[in-house]
């Protein structure tokens, strides 16, 4: 795997490691159409993650020496949980379950802006930070919240650490 997929889909991945989801990664090559036919080639590095069921989910992941951004990471997390709901890959809707609400919903990944969470009104917290600003706060992570409190219950591909729903009763 180059280090930009691993990179990209590593964290999500090892979330399905801890899970038991199998699956097999295929590396290609997307050239934009849109490259001037000299100078640099911006050909697009798409990973296809192939599971059991036969489905395969395309991710971006960049291409040699493009920087991985929290954004990508959260693409890849946000379609490799779609795969395992949608293709009901562990028999569930719910995964990963949320230890709030057990049973009811799962957690979605987003993004975790740590000087953003302790703010009052996150509806208005939409303008940018003005540039000096904005170097000082540390790149977002992606996490995997609630969905129905967005609360954040742990970094994406740190599922393992999660202890397990306890099942009611
Ligand atoms: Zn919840």
């Amino acid at each position: 795997m180059r280090p930009e997929t691993a990179a990209v889909l590593g964290p999500v991945l090892r979330d399905w490691d801890s899970s038991g989801i199998g699956y097999r990664v295929q590396e290609d090559w997307a050239p934009s159409p849109y490259d001037p036919p000299c100078g640099p080639r911006s050909a697009a590095a798409v990973a296809v993650v192939w599971t059991a069921d036969g489905c395969g989910t395309g991710v971006l992941t960049g291409a040699p020496g493009e920087p991985v951004t929290a954004q990508m990471v959260l693409a890849a997390a946000d379609a490799l949980h779609d795969a395992v709901v949608e293709g009901r890959l562990l028999g569930t809707t719910t995964w990963p379950p949320c230890p709030l609400h057990p049973g009811t919903h799962p957690l979605t990944p987003r993004l975790h802006e740590p000087d953003r969470e302790q703010s009052r009104h996150p509806g208005r917290d939409l303008h940018p930070h003005p540039g000096p600003d904005r170097v000082r706060h540390p790149d977002p992570d992606v996490v995997w919240a609630c969905a129905r409190t967005g609360q954040a219950v742990c970094r994406v591909g740190e599922l393992g650490s999660v202890p397990a729903e306890r099942a009611p009763g």
